[in-house]
């Protein structure tokens, strides 16, 4: 073994789970673990990808400014003040790379995305975690917690898994009562299902301290291409851009997304199926007496009495070849997060249910 001390925060990390995709002897899974879309991606990113491959040669572009031009225009933001980077996730490693360290906190929530505790410690700082209130955000409870070694703040909103969001007055509080010397990092990777919602950018807008950040992986399908996006202050982008690659993306990934978010019809497209599915699984739910917020993004949360009965209603999915999320390692054993699938797969997750809820009441 080698005697060079590994860097404070590392070996305490624990590695990210990610939703499973394959139960052994099936080809029928229906994958309804990591969010992603059922729709696929838009024709024209596959397309973009393909053209991509006759340059392979070529080393990408260190700027994005084709990429940056293109969010810009879509969602009417600066594209000067846009960073992009491999996955959302990177983008957010640029954050406590730059902002935090040994001896400092960041903030994250009860329930909150995983990768958040697993960036502090990459960089040496101590995640604080904060509870939530019936799952959802307790705006008082992460002004609480701020102290004079806070530098980061990480709210998913909405959230995941919880599916639950802020509204634009708490959002407000919360970002009016952070000393400036924290960052608030405003995670918007479900906004595109929050109708109407424009995910923190008006924040940014208004606040020095602010982060905004989006994925390609979710509503626009390409979670397999990596490629997710910042928004924020010059300043903040400016620092950010000092620690990333210069060839952090590749051509092939700049071209697709471009093609992604430019097809605007197919990104409406997949909201509103998205709502539409998300709705009939939420009643669907409660009817068979399991317990479901109302969600803001592209999964259902559905809690049941106890953990013991999550643990069966997951195996009972599986056998009917249904791949959904565990939750435990969020504070959450008795639930399952379930992706808003289809029309075809939200009935087979349904059907199943409901098969195993009717087996369970007594006669
Ligand atoms: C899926 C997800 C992301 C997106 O991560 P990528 O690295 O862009 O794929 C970010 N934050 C949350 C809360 C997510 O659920």
């Amino acid at each position: 073994m080698t005697q060079t001390p590994v860097q404070p925060g590392i070996m305490d990390i624990a590695l990210y789970v990610s939703g499973e995709s394959r139960l052994p002897g099936r080809d029928d899974v229906l994958k309804l673990s990591s969010n992603e879309n059922p729709l696929g991606c838009s024709p024209a990113a596959q397309e973009a990808f393909r053209a991509a491959a006759a340059d392979l040669h070529r080393y990408p572009g260190t700027d994005h400014a084709s990429l940056r031009a293109a969010i810009g225009q879509v969602h009417g933001l600066d594209p000067d003040r846009i960073i992009c980077g491999v996955g959302s996730d990177e983008v957010l490693q640029f954050v406590v790379q730059a902002y935090a360290g040994p001896g400092d906190e960041v903030i994250t929530t009860e329930h909150g995305f995983s990768m958040y505790p697993i960036l502090a410690r990459m960089v040496g700082a101590t995640p604080v975690t904060v509870p939530e209130a019936e799952r959802k955000v307790d705006v008082d409870a992460v002004l609480a917690a701020v102290t004079d070694r806070t530098r980061v703040v990480f709210i998913a909103n909405p959230a995941n898994p919880t599916g639950t969001m802020l509204g634009p007055d708490e959002l407000q509080r919360l970002v009016d009562g952070l000393p400036p010397q924290v960052l608030f990092v405003h995670d918007g990777a479900y906004t595109e299902f929050a109708d109407g919602f424009d995910g923190g950018a008006g924040l940014a807008d208004r606040h020095p301290n602010v982060i905004m950040t989006r994925t390609f992986s979710k509503i626009h399908g390409l979670g397999g291409l990596r490629i997710g996006w910042g928004y924020a202050s010059r300043a903040i982008i400016d620092v950010l851009n000092r620690i990333r690659q210069p060839f952090n993306l590749s051509n092939a990934q700049m071209a697709a997304a471009e093609a992604a978010i430019r097809d605007t019809a197919f990104t409406a497209r997949c909201a509103q199926l998205n709502a539409r599915m998300r709705d009939r699984m939420r009643q669907s739910l409660t009817q068979l007496g399991i317990g479901c917020d109302e969600s803001f993004a592209n999964f259902v949360l559905a809690r049941f009495d106890s953990a013991d009965i999550a643990t069966a209603a997951d195996a009972a999915l599986r056998n009917e070849g249904i791949l959904v999320r565990r939750v435990g390692g969020y504070g959450l054993p008795q639930a399952l997060r379930i992706t808003v699938g289809d029309e075809q797969g939200c009935t087979r997750v349904l059907d199943c249910l409901g098969r195993f809820m009717a087996g369970r009441r007594p006669e």
